[in-house]
């Protein structure tokens, strides 16, 4: 699934395509992507021209030249891809093609077809973007408020890091990596965490996300494969798919465990079990 790193690859990779770029006609192959209102998707569409480009959370978020906006979250396998034709496509996991005025065509794939398509008319909310927490890297997040985020929060570690209203754009990959980074147990209570222990997460969140930005996201190449991103962050996970390796830090074994559902990985030795738990 990606991760903010990789939805902010996306999404500088789809700016440098399409700024400016103008929807001329648009089909729908399979009406349940969008979530808002399929008839205003289809009939407002047409003809608005790319401007600005953003992320919130998980979320790509276009913002056209007359303020209307458009939110794609990818889930499990949403792909965009650009072509000048559609013939060397295979068609049967495309579900939405949008035609370009530069005579392209912009094709949302999904074989799992869990991805999601939002369209807000200028001025309009979203609930789902309502609810979203902080952004990792918003100027207005310090360590204060994250102490206070944990001492709030009613479970682990985490549940805290996966969970989109408090900090968002973090997912399993990165939750598994933080946890590591910051040498607390994934199940840790949150409300265990010390104000200096809040510094030293938000630090870690900010270091790890922005290493992974910077390698261009881990499993880039597979969300916009035409595109020829390639992702290169997979070479410096520590713990995330690891299991019965070597920890960097103290050459213990890792280990994988089902927690809420998740593969999670960590150091037993480094990450210490809290007590009680
Ligand atoms: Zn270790």
């Amino acid at each position: 699934m990606p991760e903010l790193p990789e939805v902010e690859t996306v999404v500088r990779t789809l700016e440098k395509q399409l700024f400016q770029d103008v929807i001329t006609a648009v089909e729908v192959l399979y009406n349940r992507i969008i979530e808002t209102d399929l008839n205003i998707f289809k009939s407002e569409i047409v003809g608005k021209q790319f401007n600005e480009f953003k992320r919130r959370g998980k979320y790509l978020h276009f913002i056209f030249s007359d303020n209307d906006e458009l939110y794609v979250h990818l889930r499990m396998e949403g792909k965009f891809y650009i072509a000048t034709s559609l013939e060397q496509l295979d068609m049967k996991h495309i579900h939405i093609v949008f035609k370009l005025k530069s005579n392209r065509f912009l094709c949302y794939q999904d074989t799992r077809k869990f991805g999601r398509f939002y369209y807000v008319k200028a001025g309009g909310h979203l609930k789902e973007i309502d609810k979203l927490g902080y952004e990792p890297f918003d100027s207005d997040l310090n360590g204060k408020i994250v102490y206070d985020l944990l001492r709030n929060y009613n479970s682990d570690l985490k549940s805290f890091l996966l969970d989109q209203t408090q900090i968002c754009g973090i997912g399993n990959i990165y939750a598994n990596e933080i946890c590591y980074e910051v040498k607390k147990h994934p199940l840790t209570p949150t409300k265990r965490l010390k104000r200096k222990e809040a510094d030293a997460l938000l630090d870690a969140i900010r270091s790890i996300l922005s290493r992974a930005i910077a390698a261009g996201g881990t499993t880039i190449r597979s969300y916009t494969s035409s595109l020829n991103v390639t992702g290169l962050f997979q070479l410096q996970v520590n713990v995330h798919g690891k299991n019965n390796e070597l920890c960097p830090t103290c050459n213990g074994v890792i280990v994988k465990e089902m927690l809420h559902q998740r593969g999670t990985y960590y150091c037993p030795k480094c990450q210490r079990r809290p007590r009680g738990i």
